[in-house]
């Protein structure tokens, strides 16, 4: 079927970025907003736009039935759920199917079983999918997970079942505190995602985070789009991306690959999605779970692939057929990702509010920022507090890296706190730089003090340019010499 209108149930910079691609294919699109959002740049980039409700998430984005009301109003053909909100809500894909509208994303099923971490390992198992070793049941006996523990080794890790966004895990250390840190977690699952179900699995000591990007069409090709290293983390969440990885030989990627399709094959998958894997420390591979979602650094698979992946999801939603088969596919040069989050790397990362005084993003060849804010703009308290995507994209890793080091001098955010030096910082170390890191980059080696390092290095090279201009300017109008001074030290003692 044609799709000929979109309604996009999201916000931001994903809102944009589906905007962008809808337009291209010629199909209409709708926007929805919070009274938070009224002059949010993804409400001016759509045909229209409906105010839906109040700022909190769950008087608005969150209203399901709401946005398909709007959506049978203006005669939209599909909704895109964008990520985050209701894109991995089994029950919003189904209402939207019964109300005769396109879900662009998966069956309620396939979102059902990969949405409860339990369910998918059991799911994938026939399909001999390496799992990360540990039990694939939901625990509630300390006595059961203490023998477990004990044959897979500490540490062990504590998961929610139906935990995300790195929330719901603990590390046990050893055996005297596993039953106290277990009652924890339950407590815990039950109170944030309503499922108290929790599992333990092996801590794996050196991880790597490493995914594989698919797409399944509704003709059975399922096709896989390589891999993203996502290793540098911050509280169990991504901050810089890339793709490829920098240690994946020809027969590994391959094998993940392989691994990925049949974990979409599992859950007979339909659309874009993600299969997360650990590595450890000798490149065994052991499947995490599946994101049933475009996820936020799809951007770097695209510039290695060529595709567009909201293209691909909506051809898929239309019920075409893939224009490509996996032999098609080459990894054409290599792309970087730093999400741009208004966060105080100097005070742990967390959410810096205010208004942006100054925001001016960088440009040119090589360079994508995939954005939601414009300059003056307050960023709202109630929505995850990422500004932007920066990626870049070079013909090997390190010309990659330069240009990002390059954009991120280039990019101009005043009246907030964000991640951009961090991403210089990680950009510019030797590890990084290596390739060998781990998910403990950001513990290994990061403190605040470099930070406040590199501003204030930046702050000396401010003053000294102003110095200099101020004194060339002095060439021309000849201060006396007693002004000059007093103005020296102004710059100086600022
Ligand atoms: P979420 O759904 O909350 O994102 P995941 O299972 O995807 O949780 O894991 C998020 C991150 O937590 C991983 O990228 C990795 O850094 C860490 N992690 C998860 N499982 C393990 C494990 N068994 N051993 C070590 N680290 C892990």
């Amino acid at each position: 079927m044609k799709i000929n209108k979109i309604l996009v149930a999201n916000r931001g910079e994903i809102a944009i970025r589906v905007f962008k691609t809808a337009k291209k294919l010629g199909i209409k699109t709708v926007a929805v907003y919070s009274t938070a959002d009224r002059n949010a740049p993804h409400v001016a980039e759509a045909d229209e736009a409906v105010l839906i409700g109040e700022a909190p998430s769950n008087q608005s984005y969150l209203l399901g039935d709401k946005i398909i009301e709007v959506a049978k109003s203006l005669n939209v053909d599909a909704i895109h759920p964008g990520y985050g909100f209701l894109s991995e809500n089994a029950e919003f894909s189904q209402k939207i199917a019964d109300a005769g509208l396109i879900f662009i994303g998966p069956k309620p099923h396939a979102i059902r079983t990969m949405g409860s971490k339990l369910a998918a390992k059991e799911t994938v198992k026939k399909y001999d999918i390496p799992m990360v070793p540990g039990i694939d049941k939901a625990v509630i006996n300390p006595k059961e997970a203490i023998e477990i523990a004990k044959e897979i080794g500490f540490p062990i890790l504590i998961k929610a079942s139906a935990g995300g966004g790195g929330k719901g895990m603990r590390i046990v250390e050893k055996e005297a505190d596993l039953e106290s840190q277990m009652k924890r977690a339950i407590s815990e699952a039950t109170s944030a995602f309503g499922d108290g179900s929790i599992f333990v699995e092996k801590y794996i000591e050196s991880p790597r985070h490493i995914e594989i990007q698919i797409l399944a069409d509704s003709h059975g090709n399922v096709v896989h789009l390589f891999e993203r290293e996502c290793s540098i983390q911050r509280r169990h969440q991504k901050v810089v991306e890339e793709a490829p990885s920098s240690i994946l030989t020809k027969e590994i990627r391959h094998k993940m690959g392989e691994a990925a399709v049949n974990v979409a094959k599992s859950c007979d998958y339909l659309g874009a999605g993600t299969v997360e894997f650990l590595m450890d420390a000798q490149m065994n591979f052991f499947f995490l779970e599946m994101n049933t979602r475009l996820q936020v650094e799809h951007p770097v698979t695209e510039w290695i692939t060529g595709l567009d992946l909201v293209e691909e999801q909506i051809k898929i939603a239309q019920g075409a057929a893939l224009s490509f088969t996996q032999e098609d596919l080459t990894i054409k040069g290599h792309a970087i990702e730093l999400r741009v989050y208004a966060e105080d790397s100097l005070n742990d990362f967390m959410p810096s509010m205010g208004t942006l005084n100054t925001y001016q993003p960088p440009s040119g060849e090589n360079i994508r920022v995939d954005d939601g804010f414009k300059e003056g703009m307050e960023i709202p308290i109630y929505y995850d507090p990422m500004l932007s995507k920066l990626i870049t994209y070079g013909k090997t890793r390190d010309a990659a890296i330069v240009r990002m080091i390059e954009a991120i001098d280039n990019y101009h955010v005043d009246g907030v706190e964000t991640t951009l030096a961090f991403g210089k910082y990680v950009c510019q170390h030797k590890v990084f730089k290596s390739g060998k890191f781990d998910t403990h980059f950001v513990k290994k080696y990061y403190t605040p003090e470099i930070i406040e390092e590199h501003y204030k290095e930046e702050a000396t090279i401010a003053a000294k340019i102003a110095l200099n201009m101020y004194l060339e300017e002095k060439q021309k109008v000849k201060l006396p010499k007693k002004e000059t001074n007093a103005a020296i030290k102004a710059l100086f003692n600022r």
